[in-house]
């Protein structure tokens, strides 16, 4: 049975907008040993710009961009969307009368047929996988996420998408760090955008280039190190929901977050502040103490 007193825990981190969905999740918090990271959304802000526009030969930037809006036209993820404002407008459902269907490949890009044509939007694997040449610019190391486009086959394009740490990442692994517990990223972004972030933070550790699988597969190998302490995976919940029920403590930011995260989390943080988990944290620690 649950000590009653962790009930007030409880109700104390809800004031704070924290939402902890069970007493052996408050205390799981008291006895963490590594903090995973999702990085889209969850360190970063998840507001991307397009930075550049780089068409292939024969394409204009403007053609470009229009032909990567659409296909992107109904995805929710943070990349999509900085491609659908750099265009210009929202689309019309004029816009898209055309398009036929489209598929999430996830952590990877986007898939639409338009107009009778298979569009592909992405990272350069996604063109790659399908035996598309994709030459793979070196002026965007560092600077941002590298989005590849290929229409019926061919390389028409690549967009660099640029993103930004959250002022609020920095102070809450600060704090994890000092509290003695590992912090590490798992992203499904390039190396070089990957590394830029691990370094401004100090996370302990970083893995880049994942399929959301990998992520689990990671997951696993931190959990598995027995007598270490317990395992708490943040996201922001796109792609994330098998990682987050994983995890012994899976916490879902909810102000980005998509239902299914919420509904996989066992912690639901409400803003999407990463030093809302140092809280939980303490919140977690002093209820253990008056308790015991
Ligand atoms: P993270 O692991 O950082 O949270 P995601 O798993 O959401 O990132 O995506 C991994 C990578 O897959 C992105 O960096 C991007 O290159 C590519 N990607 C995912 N979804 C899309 C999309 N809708 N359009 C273009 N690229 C995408
Ligand atoms: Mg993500």
């Amino acid at each position: 049975s649950v000590p009653l007193g962790y009930f007030g825990g409880i109700g104390g981190a809800s004031r704070h907008g924290i939402l902890i969905k069970g007493a052996n999740y408050l205390e799981a918090l008291t006895d963490l040993r590594t903090v995973v990271f999702d990085k889209t959304g969850t360190l970063t802000e998840g507001v991307f710009q397009v930075v550049e526009i780089s068409p292939a030969k024969g394409y204009t930037k403007q053609e470009l961009i229009e032909i990567a809006a659409r296909a992107e036209a109904h995805s929710p993820h943070p990349i999509a969307k900085s491609i659908r404002e750099k265009y210009g407008k929202v689309l019309k459902d004029s816009d898209l009368t055309g398009l036929l269907s489209y598929e999430e490949v996830s952590g990877q890009g986007i898939r639409a047929i338009f107009n009778g044509k298979t569009v592909l939007v992405g990272k350069a694997e996604l063109l790659e996988q399908a035996g598309i040449l994709t030459p793979r610019l070196t002026v965007a190391k560092g600077l941002g996420t590298e989005v590849y486009i290929s229409v019926n086959g061919d390389y028409v394009g690549q967009l660099i998408i640029s993103d930004r740490v959250k002022p609020d990442s920095r102070a809450a692994i600060a704090g994890l760090n000092q509290m003695g517990l590992k912090t590490v990223m798992l992203t499904g972004d390039n190396p070089a955008v990957a590394k830029a972030v691990a370094e401004e933070l100090a996370l302990s550790e970083y893995y880049s280039d994942l399929m959301p699988e990998d992520k689990v597969a990671w997951l696993e190998t931190f959990s598995q190190a027995k007598g270490q302490g317990k395992v708490a995976f943040v996201g922001d919940g796109i792609n994330d929901a098998p990682v987050l029920t994983r995890a012994d403590v899976g916490i879902a930011m909810g102000g980005l977050g998509s239902d299914a995260a919420i509904e996989a989390a066992d912690v639901v943080i409400m803003e999407d502040q990463p030093g809302k988990l140092l809280e939980a944290i303490h919140i977690a620690r002093y209820t253990k103490k008056i308790i015991w």
